[in-house]
This record gives structure tokens, sequence and C-alpha cells, in this order.
């Protein structure tokens, strides 16, 4: 058995694809050893050289207030609680401010399904945005809030993305994906986009030539094949853009579910369901992603949930790219992660620490400069 997958890892090595038929076993037996080097010759495939990218971005969480429920998130309030916000312009400038000091080049803006926040509130921001910080892309949003804001207008989702995109919007961040499976989704998010529609809202993005990226969190009490099947719906879906928009998702970020007391009580151990992961865990998953996602060309290593000495070690099992500096991020910190502030010295010891050489890059992977 172990000489069957050695050999299928070595056909991913020189260019066969991993089958779906076969995927569940690699997942669950393959050696670590084999996957990691299917994994890195993947990496090579896709980005080859010695070097290793990051981002100098800023999060702006604009409002937490959501009316979707989803049962992992800590990090909404429903509408009219007591700590629920929407930030002013006032403070969104400060914080853009801050971010163009430290010669950031991207914005990324995520927020609740807020039902005061009309299409207008949002073309206005991104207007407003670019006039003032013209360096700064502006990947907003995701998938699920496009839904929601193409529902409460009565628009479609392919209408909102063309009138986000003139007033500015430059990409469509993976948020919201979770397991991409809807038995999955019915259980821990069964008000949020479904399967079909968040992959459909990504395809008319790509189609108006907007930066994308599919995500997974995983962890939340799914199997191992529901978490393939999750991964296949991408792959799937990144054939189909490549061949009829020739772009697709630009990079592929995972993550484990961020532990914390409510999650855990609603979809607790007790169930026999695993939740989260452990570094290690992590390792082999991401592994497993990157020799699955023959096609997209990026993988980023996620230090705000995992650390950057986990995610550092990432960059030896596929990945190519620690993501963004995340000045501020909130979601993550609020479910628990206690990684959530990296300078950019940091973030470059980091990358030197793994054997790489760091390089700074733009949303759309353009590098801006190696070494400073
Ligand atoms: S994950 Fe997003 S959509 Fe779900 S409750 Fe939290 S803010 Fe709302």
């Amino acid at each position: 058995m172990q000489s069957r997958l050695y050999g299928i890892l070595q056909g991913v090595e020189s260019g066969t694809r991993l089958s779906a038929d076969d995927a569940l076993d690699v997942y669950l037996n393959a050696p670590l050893d084999a996957l990691q080097r299917a994994a890195q010759a993947m990496r090579e495939r896709h980005t080859p050289g010695q070097r290793a990218s990051f981002l100098v971005d800023r999060n702006v969480n604009y409002t937490n207030v959501c009316i979707t429920d989803c049962k992992f998130c800590e990090f909404y309030r429903p509408v009219g609680h007591a700590e629920s916000y929407v930030l002013s312009r006032e403070v969104m400038s400060a914080k853009l401010d801050e971010l163009a000091a430290i010669g950031g080049s991207r914005v990324l803006l995520q927020g609740g399904h807020n039902p005061s926040l009309r299409l207008e509130w949002y073309l206005d921001l991104f207007r407003w945005m670019r006039a003032r910080w013209p360096q700064l892309e502006i990947d907003a949003l995701s998938p699920s809030e496009i839904e929601h804001v193409a529902l409460l207008e009565s628009m479609t989702t392919a209408t909102v993305l063309q009138h986000m995109a003139q007033a500015g919007l430059g990409g469509v961040p993976g948020g919201g994906a979770e397991i991409l499976d809807d038995t999955v989704r019915d259980v821990v998010s069964p008000k949020k986009t479904r399967t079909a529609d968040w992959l459909r809202i990504m395809g008319e993005a790509q189609a108006l030539g907007l930066y994308t990226s599919a995500s997974q969190v995983f962890g939340l009490g799914e199997t191992p094949q529901q978490r393939i099947n999750a991964l296949l719906a991408v792959r799937a879906h990144q054939d189909m853009a490549l061949r009829e928009h020739s772009l697709g998702f630009m990079a592929f970020v995972a993550w484990p579910l961020q532990f914390e007391s409510r999650y855990g009580a609603v979809f607790g151990q007790g169930k026999g369901w695993e939740l989260g992961s452990d570094g290690a865990g992590y390792l082999r998953h991401i592994a497993f992603c990157r020799v699955l996602l023959d096609n997209i060309p990026h993988f980023q290593a996620s230090w705000p949930t995992m650390g950057l000495e986990v995610a550092r070690d990432a960059l030896h099992y596929g990945c190519d790219d620690m993501g963004g500096l995340m000045m501020e991020e909130n979601v993550v910190s609020q479910a628990g992660s206690v990684h959530c502030n990296v300078t950019e010295e940091q973030m470059r010891a980091a990358i030197r620490q793994a054997g790489y050489e760091p390089v700074k890059r733009d949303s759309w992977y353009r590098l801006l400069q190696s070494t400073s």
C-alpha cells in the first residue's frame, strides 16, 4: 500500500494530476516525506527559485454587524447590539494613512452582512479610497458579502460586481469559503452562500478581470472526504476559469478553525468531530492541498492563525508566499488566535530563516522589490 502511494506521489512530481479516486487515500495514508516532496515539486513548478513573497497590507473590518449567524464566528454582532459598529470615514482615513506611511500596497476590506449598508455606500467608499490613496489596491468583501448586497438591491451579483469594479474594486478575496461542501455548510453556516453560488460569484469576478483567491477553513467538524470534495470543487472551477476567462484564482490559503469556547460547546469534541488542527496537522493539510490544487499558482502560509514559526515551515510544504502583514486583523484574533502582529522585518527574518529570499509583492504577485 505504501509503495502504491509513493508511486502516485512520484507521478505528481512528474506532472500527473492527483485523481479524485486516489485523493482520500493520499490524504489519510501517504507518507509525509513523499507528500512533502510532491508539494515542493508543485511549488517549484509554479514558482521556481529560492524566493518567498509577502505583501504589506492592512485588514480593515469596516463593520461587525451581521445577520448570518455562522456558528463558528466570534467576530460579528447582531443589529442593534451595544458593541456593533460601522467605521467612520475619519477612522478609515487614519488607518489608510498609516498603511500608506509604511509603503502598503493593498487594503483588505471585510465585514459582516450589514443590512443598513447599501450598494451606494460601498461605491462611495471605493471612489473615495481610489481618489485619496491611488497606490492602494482595494481587495474587498467576499462572495457572501457580494451576494448579501445583491439581495438587498434585488440585483444580480454580476451587476453588483460591475458597479463595484467601476468604482475601484480591484479584487475579491476568498473569504467565506470555509468548507465548500453544502452538507457541511448546512451545519456550520446554514444562512451563508452555497457552494455553487460562491464559485459562480468568483467566476463573475474573474470574468471582469478582478483578482480572486480561494481559501479553506478546516477542522469545523467535517470529514476528510468533505474537505477533499471542497478542494475538488475549487480545482474544477479553476480549470473552467482558466479556460473561459484566462484568469482564475491567483492564490490559495487554508487555516484551521481557531478554538474558542462557544463553538466547542455547540459542536464539541464530545461528538467525535475533529476541531481545528495543530501545527503538524496543518502542514500535512497544506502539503496535500498544494498537491491536489495543481492549477493554482500561489499558496499562502497562514501566519495569523498558525504563528510565524509554523508558517515559516509551511514554505517547505508547498507554500511560496507568507500573505500580508495584515495590520490590525480582527476576525481570527477574536476567534482565539494570538498571532496577529508582525512587522516587515519580522516577516523578512522568518523567510530568511526558512532559507528563502524575502520579496515584497503586490496583490497580483508582481514583485515590488527584493531584500531591503
Ligand atoms: S463569518 Fe462572516 S457571514 Fe458568518 S457570522 Fe461572521 S461575519 Fe457574518
